[in-house]
């Protein structure tokens, strides 16, 4: 199958790498290999253990935001974040990275403050934006880095 007829979609529970048809994408489907919904409205704990499914081989962008449970505006902001999940999904993938847990990843990318927002394709920076946003802001962000990169039709 081409690109064009199925996606690789990562599974946050357990790390698989499912080939979901294009058809099927907008639908909420299961990982083939534990059952648990590939989405389920909510942003995605982005961990060492599903981050190569997540964010390296799924043909699905995602949107990372780099927080800390200290963070008082990574805090506010995430109501914010949870909500524009449920507008750029399925087109992007949500999820939200604990910076005091997962320290080896946020120093992969350079995390110099948070919250940042980063967009990841293929395990790719394609934009970073740091600070707290409302939800209208988290959206037009992204997607016009989307537009810009050209992969706003996956
Ligand atoms: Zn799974």
């Amino acid at each position: 199958m081409s690109n064009t007829e199925s996606k690789l979609v990562g599974c946050a529970a357990c790390g698989a790498t499912n080939r979901v048809p294009a058809s099927k994408h907008d639908a909420r489907g299961k990982c083939g290999r534990c059952g648990v919904a590939l989405r389920n409205g909510e942003p995605a704990v982005l961990t060492m253990e599903n981050f190569a499914a997540l964010a390296e081989r799924s043909d699905v962008p995602l949107l990372v935001d780099f927080w800390a449970p200290w963070c008082g505006p990574c805090r506010q902001m995430a109501p914010a974040f949870s909500a524009a999940a449920t507008q750029l999904e399925p087109t992007l993938r949500l999820a939200k990275l604990n910076t005091e847990v997962e320290q080896g990843l946020a120093q992969r990318y350079g995390i110099q403050s948070i919250p940042t927002l980063m967009i990841l394709h293929k395990g790719r920076e394609i934009a970073r934006q740091s600070g707290a946003m409302p939800t209208t802001a988290i959206i037009a962000w992204a997607q016009k880095a989307l537009a810009h990169r050209g992969v706003s039709s996956l």
